[in-house]
């Protein structure tokens, strides 16, 4: 059993996942909104990706035998003054939720918890990937600067995300 420390540190890390979640919806519809339709793909399959972390820590809890308790998300950030700006925040953010992993890491070891520090590690890897991932299309969008044909080119790339 989940003691209730953990319990109510993973439900509030379920919030932020759900928060990343709409955060990255309302990105994907301001990328839209400005005829990026690729960019709006990319940050729609996150979307996903958030509500299925949402989910594994739902999971879990159940699991453990404990109970999951949904707190209440804020409205996200609407408009972005370029790609780069959207994607910067992206990282940002995803730095943001590396330290609440980490976080609830050193709470798991904390209370002696050793499979949810099992659990955790999926996700401790995970944000290596989100962190990487968010980079490389910054860096790629600062080599872009202004220049339309490249951008068009790097949007159909990320209109191509299977998962
Ligand atoms: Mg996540």
């Amino acid at each position: 059993m989940l003691s209730k420390t953990l319990q109510d540190a993973i439900n509030e890390q379920i919030k932020h996942e759900i928060q990343s979640a709409y955060l990255y919806l309302a990105m994907a519809q301001h990328c839209e909104s400005v005829n990026l339709p690729g960019f709006a793909h990319w940050l729609a399959m996150q979307w996903k990706e958030e509500l299925d972390h949402a989910m594994k820590f739902m999971g879990y809890v159940n699991a453990r035998g404990g109970r999951v308790l949904l707190g209440a998300i804020e409205k996200p950030q609407a408009e972005y003054a370029s790609p780069l700006a959207v994607f910067k925040q992206v990282l940002a953010h995803e730095q943001k939720v590396t330290a609440l992993i980490n976080k609830l890491y050193a709470l798991a070891v904390k209370e002696n918890d050793y499979a949810a520090q099992v659990e955790l590690q999926w996700f401790v890897k995970e944000q290596v990937e989100e962190e990487k991932n968010a980079t490389v299309i910054i860096e790629q969008l600062k080599m872009i600067g202004d220049s339309g044909t490249p951008l068009v080119m790097l949007d159909r790339q990320l209109g191509s995300r299977g998962k």
